[in-house]
């Protein structure tokens, strides 16, 4: 029997990006508007869904307060502050969520894989620094989809290469929620009481048919309890 399958999303579920990606949003529209957005209006942006891409993101922030950018321009000094030179980049910030043990024990009854809005040479070298021995298979990025989040595509063709066997769904926005909805994989949701929109985005999930919530991947062990 195929053991069943745990799809996880990479940013705000397998690794905490508070201090790097979210930080590299902050930082990419204060270069271009001088001004410096909240922690909760990001939130709140990626709880409107359709904003799972941070270069967008931070591209239509900027273009919200007025300031006109080509996409590239804004893209180019978001990776500039994100990656660094290799030992400055905000990249390095990132931590990784899991406690020891906990993923070397889901391993032993469920596979791993990713599906990710990163590129994925960006999801591997995050995979390299602390996934250790874990394999996650396949890795589907922003590059192997025609279609990104909310839509199904990634998510569909990891669960039709599983061959119809269990799968979850693990994610952190509602954008993974819809995603996880459309293409019928149950999803848990995770959202960190430490979110400052915590409890809207609970009801989000709650609204998208979550099939669990909890507040980050150490808990999913008592999800998967008989
Ligand atoms: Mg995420």
């Amino acid at each position: 029997m195929n053991k069943p399958l745990l799809v996880f999303d990479m940013d705000g579920v397998l690794v905490d990006v508070t201090e790097s990606y979210r930080e590299s949003i902050a930082r990419t529209v204060e270069r271009f508007t001088g001004v410096r957005i909240s922690r909760e209006s990001i939130q709140d942006y990626k709880n409107q869904g359709g904003w799972n891409d941070d270069w967008e993101l931070s591209h239509h922030i900027i273009s919200q307060n007025g300031v006109q950018v080509p996409f590239d321009q804004v893209k180019d000094y978001f990776q500039e502050i994100f990656l660094g030179n290799g030992s400055d980049g905000l990249i390095l910030r990132e931590q990784w969520v899991a406690k020891p043990d906990v993923l070397e024990r889901l391993n032993e009854r469920f596979r791993f894989a990713l599906f990710t809005g990163r590129p994925k040479e960006d999801a591997q070298l995050t995979l390299d620094r602390f996934a250790g021995a874990l394999k996650f298979h396949p890795i589907v990025g922003m590059h192997e989809v025609e279609n990104h989040k909310p839509h199904p595509e990634g998510l569909l063709r990891i669960v039709t290469d599983h061959s119809g066997g269990t799968a979850f769904y693990v994610g952190d926005t509602v954008d993974d929620a819809r995603c996880a909805r459309q293409a019928r994989v149950p999803f848990i949701g995770i959202a960190a009481p430490s979110n400052p929109r915590y409890i809207d985005l609970v009801f989000l999930f709650q609204e998208e048919g979550a099939y669990a919530i909890v507040d980050d991947i150490n808990y999913l062990e008592e999800v998967f309890t008989e």
